[in-house]
């Protein structure tokens, strides 16, 4: 880029959960390149902090942080000490856990986690930022998956959660949409990360083979559309689910 021309998020301040490693990461590192200083959320602020050095060294600041974003106490106190420092334009739902099991199977703790992260966490981050959003006519960008869409063999808690992501998604974008708040999910396909890293040859192969463009998609295959959502072209764009997934839900 011309060092010249300004970054389209210049200014802006952003917010990612599950920002240590994978999708997140690349998000992060993407908003950052684009400008925004970027605030990385994990599990710990430790395993966050190579995200937020990555990102300090593309943009005018960063900063890491831990908490458990099923906890709606700790993510309230987390998001005021964010937004007490500036404000927030736009907020990255990201972080997300799997737990996968036949339903015959599945232990009612398995299903309660994966919901309570997944799902109540964005909950929680879209509740605790929604004021300091309306006030910059904010973006939230939810990262669901396609099976929250077209439901997988051995995910149910996973896609419930997920599909819940988008009715959650699709009802804050219509209360929002009066203070100029934008709210999009985004539902991959598989991606490279250590999630999709468990699978063995056989899996991965039967995988490739019901994925129509044949290839697993990258990180930064998401993080592009997150930074065109989140910036200036993105802004008509509300309530929607972006299914990048090379084909695979066709
Ligand atoms: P990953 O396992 O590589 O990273 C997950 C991130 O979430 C980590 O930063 C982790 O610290 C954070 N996290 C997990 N539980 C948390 C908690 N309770 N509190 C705070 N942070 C927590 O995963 P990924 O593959 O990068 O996936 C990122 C998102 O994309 C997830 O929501 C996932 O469901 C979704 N997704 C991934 C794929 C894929 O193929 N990788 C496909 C569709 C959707």
């Amino acid at each position: 880029m011309d060092s010249s021309s300004p970054r389209p998020l210049e200014g802006k301040r952003a917010l990612v959960t599950g920002a240590s490693r994978g999708i997140g990461r690349a998000i992060a590192e993407a908003l950052a390149t684009q400008g925004a200083v970027v605030a990385c959320v994990a599990t710990s602020v430790d395993s966050a902090r190579p995200a937020s050095e990555a990102c300090a060294a593309l943009t005018a600041g960063a900063s890491a942080h831990g908490v458990d974003v099923s906890d709606t106490a700790a993510v309230q106190a987390l998001v005021k000490e964010i937004t007490q420092a500036g404000g927030l334009d736009i907020l990255v739902n990201n972080a997300g856990i799997t737990r996968d099991g036949i339903l015959m199977r599945m232990a009612e703790d398995d299903f309660d986690r994966v919901v309570a992260v997944n799902l109540k966490g964005v909950f929680n981050f879209t509740q605790a930022a929604t004021r300091a959003l309306m006030k910059a006519s904010g973006r939230i960008i939810n990262v669901s998956s396609v099976v929250g869409v077209i439901g997988n063999a051995g995910q149910a808690n996973y896609a419930a959660s997920k599909a819940g992501v988008l009715g959650f998604t699709r009802s804050v974008a219509k209360e929002l949409a009066g203070r100029g708040v934008t709210a999009n999910a985004i539902a991959p396909g598989f991606i490279e990360t250590d999630m999709t890293a468990a699978l063995n040859e056989q899996q991965r192969a039967d995988l490739l083979s019901g994925i129509p463009l044949g290839r697993i998609g990258t990180a930064e295959e998401i993080s592009a559309l997150v930074t065109f959502l989140a910036g200036p072209a993105g802004g008509y764009i509300t309530g929607q689910t972006l299914i990048v997934d090379g084909g695979l839900s066709l």
